[in-house]
């Protein structure tokens, strides 16, 4: 069954659902919340002003609304619960203050401003709150609703039949799993919590197993392999670096040198570079492609996103602009006609060096000669790739890079022998930049702060308390801030906002007035964490940054410091400020990222995905650490035991088609 069969699933939900990475109705069935909402009778008595609110009453006033902005409008209406009366605020839900009226029953979930006995809800439901419910969060993408999704994640689970449990019998017994159907049933509509724990624990199993299966595949399937034999003028390659505005940095001399000798000689290179947010790991991988270039193959990049497919394509193509080296680009919106043409041309080979998305390993893709692939933030590649790499018997050498850097020993229980290039130091003349905490009391320090940076014709940028775009509750937040920075600079500057549910348009025109100094403080979501470069923004100010994983944070203070000024970062936040402060003592995201393993124990299960490690569907590496140990050396034993491997073929199957890079 095809995914459009679904009822009132047209092209153009289609197309909205592509942008979540949903393209068939496997992709549906595996797209699972991020987390999930225990919705329990909070009791009032012991709420704290700030806290999250559940809480049903009846409706005591009708809804009154102001509208703002564009598309923006705020409710307000009073809720008695018995006990007391409140005001509760919900915004951009108009559309519902018909169904409100005096007496309705209606259960409200929200945040509580005690002092002015009012609830900013995020979410409001007609009926009581019977016992605890559990409701799954899923993320969602602008003019597609998470009611939606939830709709036709429903229906493609009715249609779903397959019995395939992708792990061996014995680990199903040794683990006394759940099977798989079931458990994604529980996943997507869970009513017990000790249920759901157990479901989500199988399905992260799998995955890890899968993943360290293949990973284990790979690693012997390459031990032996013979790389390609090239020949490459250093001298062109030294001549190259020499053409470059900025002097390359020590570690990232070592590794281009890493590299070459890699490509140079007879065996295959499997290697990981890593580097912190801004340390210069893209013009690494450009020089790689160039020494691929000269030895006459073929090269592709792939980037997890298309912005940033876009934004390395742009940079490449001006680096290479006085080279006779024909560079295309190839993302999921490259026209028909033009795609139909890049296909013809990487397989005729006028193509020397493609840059993408996963585009670039779809079926319909036949490379001369590919030489060298490199896949920028690594995880994304092979694990979930599904179409095998049709290269006319080649075996390419891989680069991978990353940007969340990975403490040493998971980095090695995860590559095992992957041969590692770290970059450590930033380019020259880069500033550390200074953090530091603040409590929202001290609000008026912070924005004398904000003053200070904007006097010196410097832009801010400030982030909205929201981990994932589609809290709603997160809108009134970002509208708030937006009228206080507007209260406190309006008069001065320009004020912009930018989420993720504005279309692709709206954000580039936001974004490119940004850029410009058009808007001299930008109200974002965490949006703005991929792909944004924009050197003039020197002060970065975070609110709750509690909610944040380290990593995350320090991958969102990388957007300001990106020249020699000095740049700064404050984090407001009232609670956990000890956890938080490692950050103000290094900028070294190797170390941030250690402490970020350390800290996270292994209770969180409703915990928020941080969205720096999009490395698994529903595995989280730091959470999952133990069952990751337990799923590698599940895999070696199924790997190096061909009695187990002859009856489980299904599972070989899965396992190696996905690597088939020969
Ligand atoms: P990342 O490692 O996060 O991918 P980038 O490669 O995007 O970092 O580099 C960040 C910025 O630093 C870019 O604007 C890049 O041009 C610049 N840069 C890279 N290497 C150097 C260097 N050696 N000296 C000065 N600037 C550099
Ligand atoms: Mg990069």
């Amino acid at each position: 069954m095809n995914i459009d069969e679904i009822k009132g699933l047209g092209p153009k939900n289609l197309t909205l659902l592509n942008k979540l990475g949903i393209y068939t109705i496997e992709d549906l069935i595996n797209f699972y919340p991020f987390r999930y909402d225990v919705i329990e009778k909070s009791d009032i008595s012991s709420l704290e002003d700030g806290d999250k609110i559940v809480i049903d009453g009846v409706a005591e006033s009708l809804p009154s609304i102001f509208y703002f902005g564009k598309r923006k409008d705020k409710m307000r209406f009073k809720l008695n619960i018995g006990t007391n009366i409140f005001n509760v605020d919900i915004y951009n839900r108009g559309f519902l203050k018909s169904k409100i009226k005096i007496g309705t029953v209606i259960t409200v979930i929200g945040k509580l401003d005690k002092k002015h006995n009012l609830i900013i809800a995020s979410d409001i439901k007609f009926e009581k709150i019977t016992k605890t419910k559990i409701e799954p969060i899923y993320h969602t993408t602008y003019g597609i609703g998470m009611n939606t999704i939830k709709k036709f994640i429903n229906q493609a689970l009715l249609k779903y039949n397959s019995t395939f449990n992708m792990i061996p019998n014995y680990l199903e017994e040794k683990y006394k799993f759940i099977d798989r159907k079931q458990s994604i049933n529980i996943v997507h509509n869970p009513d017990d919590i000790n249920l759901l724990k157990k479901a989500l624990n199988r399905l992260r199993y799998e995955e890890l197993f899968l993943f360290m299966c293949k990973m284990n595949y790979l690693k012997n399937n390459q031990k032996n392999k013979i790389g390609l034999k090239r020949i490459v003028d250093k001298n062109k390659v030294d001549a190259f670096i020499e053409t470059l505005p900025f002097k390359l940095t020590n570690d990232q001399l070592k590794a281009v040198e890493d590299i070459y000798k890699d490509l140079t000689e007879s065996y295959r290179m499997n290697r990981l570079l890593q580097g912190d947010v801004g340390s210069g790991k893209t013009i690494v991988s450009f020089i790689s492609l160039y020494i691929n270039y000269l030895s006459g193959y073929q090269g592709a990049l792939m980037a997890p996103t298309e912005v940033l497919a876009i934004q390395h394509y742009n940079n490449i193509k001006k680096l290479f602009k006085d080279y006779d080296i024909n560079v295309k680009l190839l993302i999921g919106k490259t026209k028909k006609n033009e795609k139909k043409e890049i296909y013809e041309d990487l397989e005729n080979g006028k193509i020397n060096i493609i840059i993408g998305t996963h585009a670039l390993f779809s079926n319909e893709v036949t490379y001369k000669n590919l030489g060298l692939i490199i896949t920028d933030e690594q995880h994304r590649f092979g694990v979930n790739q599904r179409a095998s790499l049709k290269n006319k018997g080649i075996t390419p050498d891989i680069l991978y890079m990353s940007a969340t850097p990975i403490p040493r020993t998971y980095a090695l229980t995860l590559y095992g022998d992957m041969e590692i290039s770290n970059i450590k130091t930033l380019p020259n003349g880069k500033k550390e930049i200074i953090t530091s905490i603040k409590k929202t009391s001290e609000m008026k320090k912070v924005l004398e702060s904000i003053y200070q940076e904007l006097k010196n014709n410097h832009q801010v940028y400030v982030i909205a308390p929201l981990v994932e775009e589609s809290d709603k509750v997160d809108f009134s937040n970002i509208y708030e801030l937006e009228q206080n920075m507007n209260k406190a600079f309006g008069k001065l500057y320009k004020v912009g906002i930018l989420h993720g549910k504005m279309t692709s348009e709206e954000k580039e025109k936001v974004m490119t007035q940004f850029k410009n100094n058009e808007i001299q403080i930008l109200i974002s979501t965490t949006v703005i964490e991929v792909g944004i470069d924009v050197k003039n923004a020197t002060m970065i100010v975070i609110f709750d940054a509690y909610m944040f994983g380290l990593s995350s944070l320090h991958q969102l203070r990388g957007r300001v410091g990106r020249n020699e000024i000095q740049s700064y970062c404050i984090l407001i936040s009232d609670k956990e400020t000890e956890r938080l402060n490692i950050l103000c003592e290094t900028n070294d995201g190797f170390k941030i990222s250690e402490s970020d393993f350390k800290l996270r124990g292994s209770g969180d299960l409703f915990g928020v995905k941080q969205s720096g490690d999009m490395v698994f569907n529903i595995a989280d590496l730091k959470r999952d650490f133990n069952i990751l140990i337990k799923a590698k050396e599940d895999s070696e034993e199924f790997l190096n035991d061909d009695s187990k491997i002859s009856s489980n073929e299904q599972i070989l199957k899965l396992i190696t088609n996905n690597f088939n890079l020969d």
